[in-house]
């Protein structure tokens, strides 16, 4: 059965996973914390109403995240969204297909594509921003498929660097702000931490080493409702919220 959420939910909800955030923060070790800064909470809004939405904004929340660019491209759109949430941050977090990349640039207050998972699709998104945006960049993630298994997007492990390299050589609209990945979401904890973590950190030392980077300058957006305090313990920057915040979703589209 569907709880429907009380006005006040979201906004208490979203208080309670700030602070396991905060907590969850303070608690990494030092060699942890050292490497990447306080974790952002991304608050992912898919299916939800924009009552919500702006309920969450009220409340402080910022950033947040859509997985279907159509409702992306609805909600970013929407009037009132746009009246009371001026300052809202829109994240990408579903997969593009490089058709619907010009859609994803146009709308308003996008912040980030997470899901940037091919060659083709990084020119694709560059071409349209530098179309689009002018002289403003967009963030990207290179999505990185840590499970290696078939059904889910991301790029193979081994093949990370060679697409950072492509982002950061050819395409001067886009910044990168790091690397992403959804991982297993049923690991269990209690058999040591969950691997496709620790393989997206594996990535980040790589593509540092490989482009004399900094591992500070390489974010790392991993951690959803069920696992969002051990990612950030091992050290992600950048967790995607959604059902804990907003309650359970009925449909999967
Ligand atoms: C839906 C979704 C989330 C949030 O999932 P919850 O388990 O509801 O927190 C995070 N990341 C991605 C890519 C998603 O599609």
């Amino acid at each position: 059965m569907l709880r429907i959420m009380s006005e006040g939910e979201v906004a208490r909800a979203l208080k309670c996973v700030l602070a396991r955030v905060s907590t969850a923060t303070k608690g990494r070790r030092p060699d942890v914390a050292a490497l990447g800064s306080q974790a952002r909470l991304v608050a992912v809004s898919k299916t939800k109403p924009k009552e919500m939405i702006i309920e969450a904004y009220s409340a402080g929340q910022r950033h947040f995240g859509e997985n279907y660019i159509q409702e992306l491209v609805d909600k970013g759109n929407d009037q009132q969204i746009l009246a009371e949430c001026p300052d809202i941050r829109w994240h990408m977090i579903g997969h593009v297909q490089s058709n619907k990349v010009k859609k994803v640039v146009e709308v308003p207050n996008l912040h980030c594509i997470e899901t940037v998972d091919s060659i083709k699709l990084a020119t694709t998104i560059n071409n349209a921003v530098q179309k689009n945006l002018g002289d403003k960049k967009l963030k990207v993630f290179v999505q990185v498929n840590t499970s290696g298994e078939d059904n889910k997007s991301g790029i193979h492990p081994d093949r990370v660097n060679e697409l950072v390299s492509h982002v950061l050589q050819n395409c001067a609209h886009l910044d990168l702000a790091g690397i992403m990945t959804i991982g297993a979401f049923d690991h269990d904890l209690t058999k040591g931490p969950n691997p496709d973590f620790q393989r997206l950190l594996k990535c980040r030392a790589e593509v540092c080493e490989a482009q004399c980077m900094e591992t500070k300058d390489v974010e790392l957006s991993m951690g959803m409702s069920n696992d969002f305090e051990h990612a950030i313990l091992v050290g992600s920057t950048n967790v995607r919220v959604g059902s804990t915040i907003f309650g359970a979703r009925n449909v999967k589209k």
